[in-house]
């Protein structure tokens, strides 16, 4: 579904990804760890283009979306992101905010788009606040109405950057288990988290980033129990 081949991507003189080869199966649940400033979201950014590499090719679901500038829109269509703020439009109203790109952009219908809208807040247990705005509701609230407005454009990936890293602890778990309610739809995701609980319950595969590059992948048993490099084992022992 994703691949990435020798994909290079510098921010001036700085090399933040540095020649990383990646193939994410159909359906598969990617975990990506790693510490602060190792490229985690520079590598899932250029998964739907919000960064371009500078150099090597990604291809999505049979596209090569490197190729032509006139896909971004496409591409962004496909391929869901949630971010760790949960960037809402603060102005629109809960079911607005899941409504506005299906209508705008996928030219549905207002009230295909509102009735589809309701059954994605259903899905994350928020029908009742549909005509609520975003500063009514708590952050846990406010990730699960992104996670559902990124559903609402029926993505064929979703792409996860810490998305309970800004929530407050006892908000995190309605979160996860929303994630976890959709990796078991066999949606493809790629989720840049440090829930190791999540990690281990849900990734088919996890890999650890240091300093731009994958220096580890493995089965999150393999990975937990036996870490072989020396940066991976570290890190962990730093976090668990
Ligand atoms: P992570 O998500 O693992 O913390 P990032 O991918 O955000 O890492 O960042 C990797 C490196 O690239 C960091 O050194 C960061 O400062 C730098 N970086 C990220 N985005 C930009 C940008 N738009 N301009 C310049 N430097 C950036
Ligand atoms: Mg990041």
């Amino acid at each position: 579904m994703i691949q990435l081949e020798g994909v290079n991507k510098h921010f001036g003189h700085l090399h933040v990804l540095k020649n990383i080869d990646l193939t994410v199966k159909t359906g598969e649940k990617l975990v990506v760890i790693g510490p602060s400033g190792s490229g985690k979201s520079t590598l899932i950014r250029c998964m739907n283009l919000l960064e371009k590499p500078s150099s090597g090719k990604v291809t999505v679901d049979g596209v090569e979306i490197t190729a032509h500038k006139a896909l971004v829109a496409k591409v962004r269509q496909s391929v869901a992101m949630v971010f760790q703020q949960f960037n809402l439009y603060p102005h629109k109203t809960v079911l607005e905010n899941l409504t506005l790109a299906p209508i705008l952009i996928k030219k549905v219908s207002p009230a295909e788009a509102a009735e589809a809208g309701l059954a994605y807040l259903e899905r994350v247990g928020l029908k009742e606040k549909a005509n609520v705005y975003p500063s009514q509701l708590s952050g846990g609230q406010q990730q699960r109405v992104a996670i559902a407005r990124a559903l609402a454009m029926r993505p064929k990936i979703m792409l996860f950057d810490e998305p309970t890293s800004a929530l407050d602890p006892e908000m995190i778990q309605e979160v996860l288990d929303v994630m976890v309610d959709l990796a078991h739809e066999g949606i493809t995701m790629v989720v840049v988290t440090h829930e190791m609980g999540f990690a281990k319950t849900v990734a088919d595969r996890v890999i650890f980033m240091d300093d731009g590059q994958i220096v580890e992948e493995n089965t999150p048993k393999c990975f937990f129990e036996n870490p072989t490099h020396e940066r991976t084992k570290s890190f962990l022992s730093r976090i668990l």
